[in-house]
């Protein structure tokens, strides 16, 4: 799974939108997040980011991250 961090915040950017094949993007109180039960792991969304915001969940300290993507997937 892959999710959305904090450089996200502000960008005005829907490049990762565009192009994720599941539409697993939604909004965040103030940046886009995935949901974390949708994402199919393609990795596709993540070159396209011009903020470099999103980032695979395996990398450390990603678990606060995660769970505010799901968190805020999860209302729509
Ligand atoms: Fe969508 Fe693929 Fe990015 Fe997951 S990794 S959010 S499925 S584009």
């Amino acid at each position: 799974t892959y999710v959305v961090t904090d450089n996200c915040i502000a960008c005005k950017y829907t490049d990762c939108v565009e192009v994720c094949p599941v539409d697993c993007f939604y909004e965040g109180e103030n940046m886009l997040v995935i949901h974390p039960d949708e994402c199919i792991d393609c990795g596709v969304c993540e070159p396209e980011c011009p903020a470099d915001a999103i980032r695979p969940d395996t990398e450390p300290a990603m678990e606060s991250w995660v769970e505010l993507n799901r968190k805020y997937a999860e209302l729509w």
